[in-house]
């Protein structure tokens, strides 16, 4: 028997269970050596919260990966020349990895794949990351959905494209000769002092054994109440894998049938569950219309976008991204971002309805202070939701639907717990006028110790007459 190494290429899938690209490596019964590059690329380059995750989850995945007793080497720069190398160094005779869905990932891996089974290297890879593939769903006239409720009721009747979780063999071939590995320390993936994610730890654990718990205590509890909870962002009502998902340290699949285990156990309500699921396949949505739309987290789909007029308004976006607007929900909202790295979906969509309606912003202003805040950024997700909000997407919600901001706090943040927890120098206004401190008579807000314009800002617009503006302008493109 030969003993090249088979080479496990991690990307966003920085687990050792359900990974099918890892559980085919570790099968050929060859030694394996994992790899993980920092790749060096124009597009979409690691966001600040994200390298924050990246540095702890692959600390995780080096500690599962070594009771397992294979290596992984840590290496910077361009990908293709690393793995080229790599192979070359090792004498490596074929390589693994599971596939992405971004036009130019899908370019730099198709271009390695070529120049590899030119070279007489086997290149096998899978799909780890989707309940089921863009190309596997598809419209009646055999196009792609534009339309989220058709394309989760395919999905719901095809169900997902494997039966079951992939497995690792019990034995596993150790690799004995390792090339270097760069240090993770090096790559200085955390901030430097002064520590703007000092407050993360308190929220998030990475990796992999950690998006279980986060999936147990779930499903445990808040999932039998999803539906109605799912909205309330002062509540713990929804499941907060996302960062989890996105760097792939949970699979779509184990989600799904952990899920589906316990609705046929009797332990939870199906139509919650389904809500779930439901949302869980947002996430194929989303990167159904990236793959198809590959155009999608720079210009509008729909192009009469492209020549809205919007404002270019620096202090009015500083506002926004540090939750300085005078609006409360917006600045709780910008407020848990900034802290946490994550932030509710209600407040993500009442937020992102604000920065491109009442400041009438580009969404890519908004949509990259997402990428650079999130933890859990993601480039499909995050796209399709700002073209979502913006009105330019596929199955968008239309642009002259304005959230009204104070109205949508009163709706789904009844007693003020949400503002309360993220703008504390409101805490003291009565739930009356927490989201309209401006309409709070001089000495309320003399008792709660608020003086507007010092101790927490005016309104930087006026909603009604922003929503005027935003009405008028959108008139200009409406009939194009
Ligand atoms: P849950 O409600 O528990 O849902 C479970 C999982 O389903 C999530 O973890 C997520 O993977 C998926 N999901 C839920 N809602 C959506 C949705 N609307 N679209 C796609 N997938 C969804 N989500 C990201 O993962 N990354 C992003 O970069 C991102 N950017 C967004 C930007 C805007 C403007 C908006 C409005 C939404 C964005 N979302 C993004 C979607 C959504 O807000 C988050 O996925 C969700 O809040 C994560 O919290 P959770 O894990 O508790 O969700």
């Amino acid at each position: 028997m030969t003993d090249r190494p088979v080479i496990m290429w991690f990307r966003n899938d920085l687990r050792i269970q359900d990974n099918p690209a890892l559980a085919h490596a570790c099968a050929a019964q060859l030694p394996v050596l994992a790899v993980y590059c920092l790749e060096e690329k124009d597009d979409h380059p690691l966001g600040g919260a994200s390298r924050w995750w990246l540095h702890h989850s692959l600390v995780s995945l080096q500690k599962s990966l070594s009771a397992l007793k294979i290596k992984l080497a840590l290496r910077k720069g361009i990908a293709n020349d690393i793995i080229s190398s790599l192979i070359k160094q090792t004498n490596a005779s074929s390589i693994v990895w599971n596939r992405r869905y971004y036009k130019p990932d899908i370019d730099r891996d198709s271009a390695l794949k070529k120049h590899l089974e030119d070279n007489d290297i086997s290149v096998k890879t899978f799909n780890a990351n989707l309940i089921r593939e863009p190309w596997e769903v598809k419209t009646g006239s055999g196009g792609p959905y534009k339309v989220f409720t058709p394309f989760w009721k395919s999905i719901r009747k095809i169900g997902p494209a494997r039966n079951n979780l992939s497995q690792l063999p019990k034995k596993i071939v150790a690799l004995t000769k390792c090339p270097p590995s760069d240090r993770l320390e090096d790559w200085k993936l955390l901030p430097a002092k002064p520590d703007w994610a000092d407050a993360f730890p308190d929220h998030w654990q990475a990796g992999e054994e950690n998006a279980h718990a986060f999936l147990h205590d779930f499903l445990d509890g808040p999932a039998d109440n999803y539906d109605d909870d799912r909205n309330i962002p002062g509540m713990d009502g929804t499941s907060r894998l996302s960062p989890h998902l996105a760097f792939g340290e949970i699979s779509p699949l184990q989600i799904w049938q952990s899920t589906q285990i316990r609705v046929d156990a009797g332990k939870l309500n199906a139509s919650q569950a389904d809500k779930f699921l439901s949302q869980i396949i947002w996430r194929d949505f989303s990167c159904n219309l990236l793959y198809y739309f590959p155009n999608l987290p720079k210009a509008p789909l729909k192009e009469k976008f492209a020549h809205f007029p919007w404002q270019d308004d620096q202090a009015a976006l500083r506002a926004w991204q540090k939750g300085k607007t005078g609006y409360p929900i917006v600045d709780a909202g910008m407020r848990q971002l900034w802290a946490t790295g994550w932030m509710h979906n209600r407040v993500r969509m009442i937020v992102a309805s604000f920065l491109i309606k009442h400041l009438r912003i580009r969404w890519q202003e908004g949509a990259a202070w997402f990428w650079d805040t999130l933890v859990d950024a993601d480039v499909a997700n995050n796209a399709a939701s700002w073209q979502w909000v913006a009105g330019s997407g596929a199955d968008a919600s239309p642009y002259f639907r304005i959230f009204n901001p104070f109205g949508q706090g009163e709706k789904f943040d009844p007693q003020g717990d949400y503002v309360r927890q993220w703008v504390p120098e409101l805490t003291r206004l009565p739930n009356k006028f927490i989201h309209q401190p401006w309409t709070a008579p001089q000495e309320i807000l003399k008792t709660a110790n608020i003086e507007l314009g010092k101790s927490y800002p005016h309104p930087i617009v006026d909603h009604k007459r922003a929503r005027e503006k935003a009405l008028d302008a959108y008139q200009q493109i409406k009939g194009q």
